[in-house]
């Protein structure tokens, strides 16, 4: 922690189990000597306020660290992810007080008597059950947090501090008995350290740093006392005098024997018989299991007194060489094993820092939900892209951040999560300033150091701007193909529009110029006919019925050759009453025929114009390449003389235009 401390110091803060006095003179001590600076941290000491529970701020995340007692391991088992990461005191300083005047000289005398006992103290209910005095029997009356009832002797025993009440009566010389359940076997740890399974994950080596330097504060604390009771009423509080604060400093020391046992030391078969009191009290099921409620920092505590006493052993053999030797090889073993342990511990730091640097400076969103999928871990990331900042969404569920529609989802895509694996999906998010946006996230179940599912991990991206891009994109995209498709069809109706004769629909000249070309190059050894059509008198009609009743008569002959052509066939209005029709593939004398049944339909058919009924006749001259021409005029000007014959000839007929190459003729037919 201390390698990016020199740049920032880490906040972290300690909810304390009561007001500020010596029960907490070692954080005082590591505040003032500059311990926890030195360790890269800016902490501050939380005072418990009347009926606040030190564990659930700390598992609110409204402190890193706490000051408990050994019920910690009740919340254990309760589900509530706590863990104990230093003793400081070696016994609990709760016991029951009884006033001389009382008559209770000893603890079989509290049967029957009024009592007031504070909560969560197992330890004074296993001790009386131990006595013989069952819970039942207990006349219990509710603790009041003073003593000015045991004083005006309406309760006859209460629950105290060592450390604390007894200072009152001891003052005004009034004679007390305290029974401490390490008189009947039961022997709690008192104050503890602890802090949650999820910020030991995530911060490791703070908690680290901080535990250290809070067990330096201690021995430091413990050796001066009096600097310490000082510190205590200029800085943090005049509720208690000076002579009170060292009552409770001299009481401590029996409870803390640091001279003996290294502050913080703890002893997991201490912690299996507390477990096993809790179970006699129907407090805990039997045999529950300690592990992951106890921190390991992975390092020897061996107290100062061992160094002497191992000392002193050492002077008196080492007179014998072999032993000497003996010891020096182990010894060289032992520095061997330290320093690889060193190097562990290293790279266990280092990779520990590296974590942690990406985490807080990732460009994602990284978060840490637990089992009920609330928030406990909250990135730099996550701060800008949801809006809210870390400490207010810690404990969190979902629905602060996901919109009730997505709900089910993202729960459904959480819980395929805690089942192992990478779990990705894209969903809405709801942000601090009342937007939704759309994040895309991948979500990983994360293993405590026993294997066990811990936390998942989700990352989550913005993308709402990019898919707000793409479906504009989309959009555009769509919008230009449906411009190009409308163009496209426009192109082509004018295309159409200008092969087209408006009034009978049928292609016009143009474009038979244009395609007659075309068809002549394509048909190769396939002969091509043409025919060539003119309305016999028709000015007549024009004359008689008038324009429009002519304009009938145009399109009533269109009719009769649209519907009588292949597709393959290009039938054309020529110009004012002239046809002309386009035959691929036929030979003259096909050509012919069709030109006669042109014919024929046409004189046959009484066309009802709107001014009257009317009958036409048609010639047609027929001409075919290649025996006619070997080009397109050509083989208009053939077609066009042979109709001019037919007409020369008394009308009503069609003319083959005469061939000048008999050889030719003879290959066609
Ligand atoms: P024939 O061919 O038998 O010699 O006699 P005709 O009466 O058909 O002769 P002509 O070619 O001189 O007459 C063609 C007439 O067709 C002249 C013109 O007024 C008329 N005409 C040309 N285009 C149109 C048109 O689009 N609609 C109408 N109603 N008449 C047209
Ligand atoms: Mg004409
Ligand atoms: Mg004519």
């Amino acid at each position: 922690m201390s390698a990016w401390g020199a740049q920032a110091l880490q906040p972290v803060r300690l909810q304390l189990k009561w007001t500020h006095q010596f029960q907490f003179a070692g954080y005082y001590a590591a505040q003032a000597q500059g311990f926890y600076r030195e360790a890269g941290l800016e902490v501050s000491l939380l005072e418990a306020r009347p009926g606040q529970d030190p564990v659930a701020t700390v598992l609110n995340g409204q402190a890193e660290f706490g000051v408990g007692t050994s019920d910690l391991l009740l919340h254990r088992a309760r589900g509530q992810p706590v863990v104990v990461l230093a003793v400081i005191f070696q016994h609990s300083p709760l016991a029951l007080m009884a006033l001389e005047r009382s008559g209770i000289r000893n603890i079989h005398e509290v049967a029957g008597r009024r009592l007031m006992i504070e909560d969560n103290s197992a330890e004074l209910f296993a001790y009386l059950e131990r006595e013989g005095i069952p819970r039942g029997s207990l006349n219990l009356v509710p603790h009041s947090f003073g003593t000015a009832e045991l004083s005006a002797g309406t309760v006859d025993a209460q629950s105290v501090y060592i450390t604390d009440e007894p200072f009152v009566f001891a003052q005004a010389g009034v004679n007390f008995s305290l029974f401490t359940p390490r008189s009947g076997g039961i022997d709690f740890y008192g104050d503890n350290l602890f802090t949650t399974e999820s910020y030991l994950r995530t911060h490791p080596a703070v908690v680290e740093a901080f535990r250290e330097a809070s067990l330096r504060g201690w021995v430091y604390a413990m050796g001066h006392p009096t600097e310490i009771v000082d510190l205590i009423i200029q800085r943090y509080s005049q509720r208690k005098t000076r002579e009170q604060l060292l009552y409770e400093y001299e009481q401590m020391r029996p409870l803390l024997r640091n001279e003996l046992i290294a502050v913080g030391y703890m002893y997991p078969g201490r912690w299996r018989h507390i477990a096993d009191v809790y179970a006699e009290q129907g407090m805990l099921p039997a045999g529950i299991a300690l592990t992951g409620f106890l921190y390991d920092p992975q390092r020897l505590h061996i107290p100062p007194w061992v160094y002497w006493w191992v000392g002193g052993a050492l002077l008196l053999t080492l007179s014998a060489g072999s032993i000497s030797l003996y010891i020096l090889r182990i010894d060289r073993r032992l520095s061997l094993e330290m320093e690889r342990r060193r190097q562990t511990e290293w790279s266990l730091k280092a990779s520990q820092q590296h974590y942690q640097l990406i985490y807080e400076t990732a460009p994602l969103a990284l978060i840490l939900f637990d089992r009920e999928h609330r928030v406990i871990d909250w990135n730099r990331a996550a701060e800008r892209i949801f809006g809210w900042p870390r400490i207010e969404m810690l404990g969190v569920g979902l629905e602060r951040m996901v919109p009730a529609a997505d709900l089910d989802y993202v729960a459904k895509v959480m819980e395929q999560a805690w089942e192992g694996g990478l779990v990705g999906g894209v969903n809405r998010n709801l942000t601090r300033d009342g937007r939704t946006i759309l994040c895309r996230w991948s979500n990983v179940l994360q293993r405590d150091g026993h294997g066990e599912p811990g936390a998942v991990l989700s990352l989550a991206q913005d993308i709402t701007e990019a898919e707000r891009i793409r479906a504009d994109l989309e959009a555009a995209n769509q919008a230009l193909h449906t411009q190009i498709r409308q163009i496209e069809g426009l192109q082509e109706d004018l295309r159409e529009q200008a092969r087209r004769d408006p009034l009978t629909g049928l292609y016009n000249r143009r474009y038979l110029e244009l395609v007659l070309q075309r068809e002549l190059t394509q048909s190769r050894d396939q002969p091509l006919s043409l025919v060539m059509i003119d309305i016999d008198r028709f000015k007549e009609v024009n004359d008689t019925l008038g324009h429009q009743a002519g304009d009938q008569v145009l399109t009533a002959l269109a009719r009769i050759l649209t519907s009588t052509t292949r597709a393959s066939d290009i039938a054309c209005r020529f110009g004012g009453e002239e046809f002309t029709v386009v035959l691929p593939g036929a030979a003259l004398e096909v050509a012919y025929a069709h030109a006669e049944s042109w014919r024929k339909a046409f004189s046959e058919l009484l066309i009802q114009a709107d001014t009257g009924e009317v009958r036409r006749t048609l010639s047609a001259g027929v001409a075919a390449w290649p025996a006619h021409a070997a080009e397109p005029g050509g083989l208009l000007g053939a077609a066009d003389r042979a109709l001019y014959a037919a007409k020369a000839a008394g009308r009503n007929r069609t003319i083959v235009a005469p061939i000048a190459d008999p050889a030719a003729a003879s290959a066609l037919s």
